[in-house]
């Protein structure tokens, strides 16, 4: 059994809960991040912290506490529980308040984190591929912010793991692929470029994401952000995802398209090994 954090208590998670008023609960209210864990670091720690703070913003949804003592919240999580490899999950809803769709303004926010126990990552079993499935991506208009309105993801991830693929990616009317359901998109072109959509309103700026392309950078493989479409995934050398739970997997299938021989290629393998060295040297916590 498992600690998790409630508004300032660590307790036992099968107790962990918040009223039924919480504008989290009635409204989607509330925002969200997942930090991988890996050896006692939580991995980019500081990204997801920034992008925490800008998805409050963008709802002016108040900040529970600073940064600094938040850290030491999760800190102290982690070392109730004992745990080194995993995950932490932590939630900030606007707060408890009658039922009204306006936003009333002062609330005391809900913070809440719990942890989840994991295997250490192992760059040889991120090599198995998946599958994924195509949906038309029904989300709203500001994908960048990280809320847990999350039904549109809800709705295509079950919809893939009902026909035994392990994502699906969205595609916008013009049949472009924007970015998975829980995960960021990418592929490969024929002359080894790698390919993932430009950031705005439409996708999730994922953290796993930005450090891909910070390690493509310094290790000399050439990347690209612009739009791609559901042709030209399907036919592209190599496709994968990236996210923060699952890190970087190979995509073996869009559909009912093979991508290349069916087997990661070397240009996934390559980010999976910089990305596998990269979270065990990660010292930004
Ligand atoms: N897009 C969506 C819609 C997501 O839910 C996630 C994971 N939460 C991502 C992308 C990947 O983001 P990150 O790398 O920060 O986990």
């Amino acid at each position: 059994m498992s600690i998790s954090y409630v508004n300032g208590r660590y307790v036992p998670h099968r107790e962990a809960s918040v009223h039924i008023e919480d504008r989290g609960f009635q409204f989607a209210d509330a925002v969200y991040e997942v930090f991988a864990l890996q050896g006692g670091r939580l991995i980019d720690e500081e990204g997801h912290l920034n992008r925490l703070e800008r998805s409050l913003g963008e709802l002016a949804i108040a900040q529970p506490m600073s940064r600094a003592a938040l850290k030491l919240v999760m800190r102290q999580l982690l070392r109730v529980n004992r745990i080194a490899y995993g995950s932490l999950y932590l939630q900030i809803s606007r707060g408890v308040a009658p039922r009204d769709f306006a936003a009333p303004q002062g609330l005391t926010p809900t913070l809440v984190m719990t942890v989840m126990r994991q295997k250490p990552f192992d760059a040889q079993a991120a090599l198995k591929g998946a599958r994924v499935i195509t949906a038309p991506d029904i989300r709203w208009k500001r994908c960048d912010i990280k809320t847990v309105q999350l039904l549109a993801g809800v709705m295509c991830k079950t919809a893939a793991h009902d026909q035994g693929a392990a994502e699906a990616w969205l595609l916008d009317a013009d049949g472009f692929v924007t970015e998975g359901s829980s995960s960021n998109a990418w592929i490969v072109t024929a002359d080894g470029e790698l390919v993932t959509r430009h950031t705005d309103h439409a996708i999730l700026g994922g953290i796993t994401r930005k450090t891909v392309m910070k390690l493509a950078e310094h290790n000399g493989l050439k990347y690209v952000e612009r739009i791609f479409s559901l042709d030209e995934a399907k036919s592209a050398r190599e496709a994968f995802t990236t996210s923060s739970t699952v890190m970087v997997r190979p995509v073996t299938h869009i559909d009912d398209a093979q991508i290349g021989d069916g087997t990661c290629g070397p240009f996934c393998r390559k980010v999976i090994e910089l990305y596998g060295a990269y979270m065990k040297q990660d010292t930004s916590t």
